[in-house]
C-alpha cells in the first residue's frame, strides 16, 4: 500500500504519518526532513536548499524528485511507503507517477488533510520536535512528558524549534500550498484516488480516521 498525505503545513501530515509508520511496516518518505538532513550535512545542495526552506518558498522540482528517486531505488524491501509533504506540485505528482510504474507500484490513495488557517498557525508556530529522533510535538496540543525528554528516545535537551515555523515564513508557506500544492486535489480526484479527511480531530481520532480510509 503506498499513500500520500497531502495537506497545508501544519496540516498533521508528518505526526499521522510517524503514527502509521510506528503501527504497520510503512516508510515514511517526508522530502521536508530529507531536505533538512542535506542542510544539516553542510552538502552544495544543503546550502542552496537552506535559504529557500528558510523563506518558505518551495525547493525546485528537480531537487526533490531526484530525493524520492533515490529513496526508491535503495529501499527495495519496503512493501509501503507513506509519502509526506511530496508531491507539491502537478510535475512532482506526474514524476511520482512514472517513478512507481518504473518500480511496478501503484498509489493506493491519497488523504487529504483538511485544516482552516488558524488552527494551522497555531500548530506551527507552537511546533517543536526532537533533533535525534525526529518526533513532533506542540507546546499547547502535544507536549512531551517531560518538558526536556523526548517521549519516544529519552532524549535529553534535544528540542529545536525549525527556523521556518515563525509568522512570516508560515504564510509563504500556505500561499505555496494555495497557489501550487492544491491544484493537486483536482488532480488525484479525477483519477479517483483521493479522498479528504477533517485534520482538526484530535491526533487519535485523525488516525482513527486514516485507518478507516485505509481499511486497516
Ligand atoms: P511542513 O511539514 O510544515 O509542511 P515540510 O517539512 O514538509 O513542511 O517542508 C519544509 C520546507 O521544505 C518547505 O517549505 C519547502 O521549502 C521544502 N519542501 C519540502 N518538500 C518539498 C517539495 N515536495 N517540493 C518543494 N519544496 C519542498
Ligand atoms: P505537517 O507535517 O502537516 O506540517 P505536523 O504533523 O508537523 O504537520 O503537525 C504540526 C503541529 O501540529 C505539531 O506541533 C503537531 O504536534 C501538532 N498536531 C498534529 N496533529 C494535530 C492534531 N490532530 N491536533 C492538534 N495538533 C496537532
Ligand atoms: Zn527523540
Amino acid at each position: 500500500m503506498n499513500i500520500i498525505l497531502l495537506g497545508p503545513p501544519g496540516a498533521g501530515k508528518g505526526t499521522q504519518a510517524r503514527i502509521l509508520e510506528e503501527s504497520f511496516s510503512m516508510k515514511q518518505l517526508s522530502t521536508g526532513d530529507m531536505l533538512r538532513a542535506s542542510k544539516k550535512s553542510g552538502t552544495e545542495l544543503g546550502k542552496k536548499v537552506a535559504q529557500v526552506m528558510e523563506k518558505g518558498d518551495l525547493v525546485t522540482d528537480d531537487i526533490v524528485i531526484g530525493l524520492i528517486a533515490e529513496e526508491l531505488e535503495l529501499r527495495t524491501k519496503i512493501k509501503g511507503f507513506i509519502f509526506d509533504g511530496f508531491p507539491r506540485t502537478l510535475a512532482q505528482a506526474d514524476a511520482l507517477s512514472d517513478l512507481l510504474v518504473q518500480k511496478g507500484k501503484t498509489l493506493s490513495v491519497v488523504i487529504e488533510m483538511k485544516v482552516d488557517d488558524e488552527a494551522l498557525i497555531r500548530r506551527v508556530v507552537g511546533r517543536f520536535n526532537c533533533k535525534e529522533c525526529g518526533e513532533v510535538y506542540h507546546k499547547d496540543n502535544n507536549p512531551p512528558k517531560q518538558s526536556n525528554i523526548c517521549d519516544n528516545c529519552n532524549s535529553e535537551n534535544s528540542f529545536f524549534h525549525r527556523a521556518d515555523d515563525n509568522e512570516e515564513s508560515f504564510k509563504n508557506r500556505l500561499m505555496a500550498y494555495y497557489r501550487d500544492t492544491s491544484p493537486l486535489i483536482g488532480y488525484y480526484h479525477a483519477k479517483g484516488t483521493l479522498v479528504s479527511t477533517d485534520g482538526l480531530m484530535d491526533i487519535e481520532t485523525t488516525h482513527g480516521n486514516i485507518c478507516q480510509i485505509l481499511g486497516v
